[in-house]
């Protein structure tokens, strides 16, 4: 607390771009420290206050506690303002946990509780400025659609009753790529943005173009840093990918050959025999993973995947694999569908067994003990679609776009299962490369159905680049 104290001491936040700020005005303040956000609220209230307005101020308690008392500091008697209706401060978290249902923010929720606080500070008929931090939780949450929702609501509301409106978001919760289009979706919310203090406390004009210019330097460092990074990782998965590849197969091989031994002779124990199935499953599934790691790299160094393909039938290979995923996870129940007749086309047997495993081991691994995993296989029109059902965690909205990227992992995943974020996006691309799509629904709580759909290949296709 005194560490921020003294920050907020020497931070200095410009008072004029307050000063422009219009009646109805809808400001987002980004800010890289408590204390410079504290000190740019000082000089979004204080005047205000000063001049007869009120203030709300939904904020966490060490920003209400800091901020009342630089109010009171600057000769602002908040208590007194408190008593008289013209000072009313809440709890951002308990606010936001009033107004939220079924994971969004609820306009029938929000307009009685949010409206009902803004209405009564609007009833004076004097200014009224308000400060709201729900957005930045839901933001930090990795809620972009419950936070983009909250916005459109504050906005609706600021067409009812005239007040300015400042949001704070925290900068270091937009570090990442995938973050650009979720900032600029924040920024076209509100009707001006401040940026964080590396750029605004910067003074004078020149001062300001001196920091751009650094902050440009910034980033073209950042970019040459994040490709430089990107090569070397590229280059150590294909290293390990390689490394690992020989090691596994010999593996794979002598327990193969041991288990074909030992059920020659009769009288041998049966746990020896076990024992040596469970090494060849867990040998196969690592090679899995080195094989989906190989594929990623190479598509990430420009280089397609190479299919190779044969005559399979599908539904018989979807039946092997169901029926070998229901053994090999005896606490779930994975249960095929498949059409009587087969479905034969040219795939890659070996890619595409290993993207339906990813798919079912998925819904085993997201599912809770005695879930069932249903797995349809049907013909439809020239092509097959597979679809895999379970009832387990779902996923959350907010990730439903993502969770085909690499090393995506949703949000109710990460904190309960361990993963590495590759099977679906390893998935995908072995289903593109044989021409077919994949497509998921899903909401969190109810379980996802994953649908591939495979054009059925009756050519054999030789060389694919
Ligand atoms: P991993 O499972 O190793 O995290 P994947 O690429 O296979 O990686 O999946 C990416 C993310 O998609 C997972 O982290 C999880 O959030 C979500 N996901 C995939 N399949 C399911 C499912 N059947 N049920 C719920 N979430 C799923």
């Amino acid at each position: 607390m005194n560490q921020l104290r003294e920050a907020i001491k020497s931070s200095r936040a410009p008072s004029a771009e307050w000063e422009s700020a219009g009646a109805r005005d809808h400001t987002v303040q980004f800010y890289e420290s408590d204390a410079y956000l504290v000190q740019s609220l000082r000089h979004f209230f204080g005047p205000a206050l000063r001049n007869g307005g009120t203030a709300v101020v939904v904020a966490t308690e060490v920003h209400r506690r800091e901020l009342s008392r630089v109010l009171e500091a600057d000769g602002i008697d908040v208590e007194a303002l408190t008593v008289a209706g013209r000072y009313v401060a809440h709890d951002a978290a308990t606010l936001l946990g009033a107004v939220m249902r079924d994971g969004m923010p609820d306009s029938g929720l929000f307009t009685p509780v949010i409206g009902d606080i803004v209405a009564r500070a609007a009833a004076a008929g004097t200014p009224v400025r308000v400060y709201g931090e729900m957005v930045s939780i839901l933001w930090a949450r990795g809620r972009v659609a419950a936070t983009l929702r909250m916005e459109e609501l504050w906005n609706d509301l600021q067409h009812r009753y005239p007040f300015a409106l400042c949001c704070g978001f925290p900068m270091n919760t937009f570090a990442g790529r995938a973050m650009e289009t979720g900032f600029a979706q924040v920024c076209s919310h509100h009707s001006r943005v401040h940026p964080a203090e590396s750029y605004s406390s910067a003074g004078n004009e020149d001062d300001r173009l001196r920091a751009i210019a650094r902050m440009q330097q910034r980033i073209v460092s950042l970019e040459r840093e994040a490709r430089d990074a990107e090569r070397m990782r590229n280059d150590f998965l294909v290293a390990v990918s390689h490394d690992l590849r020989t090691p596994l197969s010999v593996i794979l091989g002598y327990a193969q050959m041991l288990r074909r031994r030992l059920g020659s002779r009769s009288g041998d124990d049966v746990r020896t025999s076990e024992g040596l199935q469970s090494i060849e499953r867990r040998a196969r599934m690592m090679a899995s993973v080195v094989e989906e790691l190989a594929d990623a790299t190479r598509r990430e160094n420009g280089r397609a995947m190479v299919l190779h393909r044969e005559m399979v039938d599908l539904a018989t290979l979807v039946e092997e694999i169901a029926a070998e995923q229901d053994q090999a996870a005896p606490r779930h129940h994975v249960v095929a569908s498949v059409d009587d007749h087969a479905i034969v086309g040219y795939w890659d047997p070996v890619r595409l067994t290993r993207a339906i495993v990813n798919l079912i081991g998925n819904a085993i691994k997201y599912s809770p003990d005695g879930g069932e995993i249903r797995i349809g296989l049907r013909r439809e029109g020239e092509g097959a679609v597979l679809s895999i059902q379970d009832s387990g965690i779902g996923i959350p909205a907010d990730d439903l776009s993502h969770i085909f990227d690499r090393f995506y992992r949703g949000a109710n995943a990460l904190s309960t299962t361990a993963g590495t974020g590759i099977g679906l996006s390893a998935t995908r691309q072995i289903i593109e490369r044989h021409g077919g799509t994949i497509a998921v629904e899903s909401a969190e709580g109810r379980g996802s159905t994953f649908v591939v759909r495979l054009p059925v290949t009756i050519e054999p296709i030789s060389a694919e680049s």
